[in-house]
């Protein structure tokens, strides 16, 4: 059995610095995924710091729209009665994610830092240059059916999990991060990363950093929305495919959209150059293929997932169809 220290500080400096110290120390808040990885001995960290007890809980508005704590749990926000008026696509997302049990105990932050994997991960007889650098990935002439379409490198084809950051992502968030070095913003699109060369780098984080919190900035996204997810069974599983869709109509008229995808990236896939083509189109099944065809380019498929090339622009028509009220 590994044996860890334990620490419970009351003060985000004090867990910062707790941190520091230990380059085997983790931060520990809801525990969804950690335990998980502490069980199966993938993560064995000489120090846990419980964040638990930090004042970072918060949901609360400001004049630039809504901050979240990263405390907050998944349930708090998506139950939230500002969250469910101001930015609904956020509410959907996080409901269609785990389960209700899970969201109970996951954080914002904790959803944020959940390892992008994939079963490989989890088989300690099997390579993963995510568990292992240098390993190789037993993916990518295995069992590939949940991977990557986009962005992926020859060294990792996982797709981030969360729902929730595939929401974040389509509403343009800003992440709040505090260090030694103090505090930093960044866009939450640039917080995860794509696998590159360093495939066991999942996110922009330094290791003595922490989350505080997320800003999201008020949209006129309240109404044509929708979260679509296509998994293999109705609750309790990651997106094969995932389309976060939210459009401001205008007459018939689409002024501005945002469209986002999860299961099939590294990170959630913002789809910007779809956005760019819907806007000021008509809302039509035929503005909606033409922008399903360009937000595809560039897609890859590995043995198994061939079916996304067709699965995931139909997600993407589909979603907009129903955001905008087209299907229902
Ligand atoms: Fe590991 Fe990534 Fe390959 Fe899966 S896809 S085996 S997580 S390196």
């Amino acid at each position: 059995m590994n044996q860890f220290q334990y620490t419970r500080p009351a003060e985000t400096g004090t867990a910062i610095k707790a941190l520091t110290k230990d380059a085997e120390a983790h931060f520990l808040a809801g525990g969804t995924n950690l335990i998980d990885l502490m069980k199966m001995g993938i993560v064995v960290p000489h120090k846990l710091v419980d964040i638990n007890h930090l004042p970072l809980k918060q949901i609360q508005k400001t004049q630039l729209g809504l901050r979240i704590g990263a405390l907050a749990t998944n349930t708090e926000v998506a139950e939230s009665a500002w969250v469910k008026e101001g930015f609904p696509l956020l509410s959907l997302a996080i409901n269609a994610g785990a389960s209700p049990q899970l969201r109970n105990m996951a954080t914002v932050g904790g959803n944020m830092m959940q390892r992008t994997r994939c079963p490989y991960f989890f088989d300690t007889t099997m390579p993963c240059n995510k568990r292992v650098p240098g390993s190789g990935c037993g993916a990518l002439a295995g069992i590939n059916r949940m991977h990557a379409i986009f962005g992926a490198s020859d060294k990792c084809i996982a797709v981030n999990p969360s729902d929730m950051n595939v929401a974040l992502t389509a509403l343009d968030a800003m992440v709040h991060i505090t260090g030694p070095k103090g505090l930093r913003t960044i866009k939450f699109a640039d917080f995860h990363r794509l696998p590159g060369e360093y495939p066991e780098l999942d996110n922009t984080l330094q290791k003595d950093e922490l989350i505080t919190g997320i800003d999201i900035p008020a949209s006129p996204f309240t109404k044509n929305v929708y979260y679509l997810k296509i998994r293999d069974r109705t609750s309790y599983a990651f997106a094969l495919v995932s389309v976060a869709a939210a459009l401001h109509i205008e007459g018939n008229t689409i002024k501005d959209v945002r469209l986002a995808m999860g299961g099939v990236a590294h990170k959630p896939w913002r789809l910007a150059t779809a956005e760019a083509f819907l806007k000021g189109k008509p809302v039509s099944e035929d503005s909606f293929k033409q922008a399903a065809q360009i937000a595809m380019q560039g897609a890859k498929a590995y043995e198994y997932n061939q079916f996304k090339l067709k699965l995931a622009p139909n997600a993407i028509i589909q979603s907009l169809k129903m955001a905008s009220g087209l299907a229902s």
